[in-house]
């Protein structure tokens, strides 16, 4: 993966893209740093998640809080362009940040003289892993 983004491969690099490929759902920022921060200092791991993010590789989600999460990009994203057009699911019981890549952002339509960049849709409630059957009647 990193050699296909023409990215030379780093202890750094390979450590932060594993925890990606072995984690569902996002990474916040500050887990990331938390975990790679045993080897990396933090400087490191913050310049491993920009290159990461310039290459088409992750992406950022939103969050209430102001705080950054990243989950992997699919295929079709690419240097300097994203194509993550799905909207993201923030449950409120485990905190996990879900991609819903099959969901597709729907269309804003916008008062006339405004132009549409990026639209961010984050979805709250409860995910499928936690919804109990208690929770369900
Ligand atoms: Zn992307
Ligand atoms: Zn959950
Ligand atoms: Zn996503």
């Amino acid at each position: 993966m990193l050699k296909r983004n023409s990215l030379s491969i780093t202890a750094s690099r390979k450590k932060i893209l594993q925890l990606f490929l072995s984690h569902t759902g996002a990474l916040a920022h500050g887990d990331i740093e938390v975990t790679a921060g045993e080897k990396f200092d933090r400087v490191t791991v913050y310049r491993t998640l920009q290159t990461f993010v310039e290459k088409g590789i992750i992406h950022t989600i939103p969050t209430a809080d102001n705080s950054i999460r990243y989950a992997l990009c699919k295929d079709d994203c690419s240097e300097g362009y994203h194509h993550d057009h799905h909207i993201h699911f923030v449950c409120d019981v485990c905190g996990n940040t879900y991609c819903l890549d099959d969901v597709v952002t729907p269309e804003i339509r916008l008062p006339k003289g405004y132009t549409a960049g990026q639209v961010e849709v984050v979805v709250e409630g409860i995910c499928k892993n936690c919804k109990t059957p208690e929770l369900r009647s």
